[in-house]
């Protein structure tokens, strides 16, 4: 399920996620079969993840892959990104859906204004990246 990241569709992604479209599906909590609702950008298995407080269940959407050139494997992990949710969050501003970018040591929930930002600084370094590659072959 994972993509190398594509933050135009990730946007969209994040856009499409504040329409809600949920749909009710069954979830294992504590070894019991419960029905939630769950939004359609969710890919997470809510019966095999059987979580032990209804709580705790979250909504995740597909993780898209942020990579760097590695040594030996071909690419290393630097982050990856998603849709997500945390439907029974006390406060109800973190129930909205959000995009949780994951760096291996902290997740980040970014709000979609926040994680606009973020892309806009990716797509930037990119940019720089290839007028570097640019220079390299000149
Ligand atoms: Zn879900």
């Amino acid at each position: 399920m994972r993509r190398a990241i594509r933050m135009s569709t990730l946007a969209q992604a994040a856009a499409a996620a504040l329409v809600p479209e949920p749909r009710i599906v069954p979830a294992s909590v504590n070894g019991r079969q419960v029905f939630i609702e769950c939004p359609s950008w969710c890919v997470t298995d809510h019966v095999a993840e059987n979580e032990r407080y209804l709580e705790d269940v979250e909504h995740s959407g597909e993780l898209f892959d942020l990579v760097i050139p590695g040594d030996s494997s071909g690419y290393r992990l630097l982050a990856h990104a998603r849709l997500g949710a945390d439907l029974f969050a006390p406060d109800p501003a973190d129930r909205q859906p959000v995009v949780v970018v994951d760096d291996g040591a902290k997740e980040h929930r970014l709000t979609p204004a926040e994680a606009l930002q973020h892309a806009d600084r990716l797509i930037a370094h990119g940019e720089q990246m290839r007028e570097l590659a640019r220079r390299a072959a000149a």
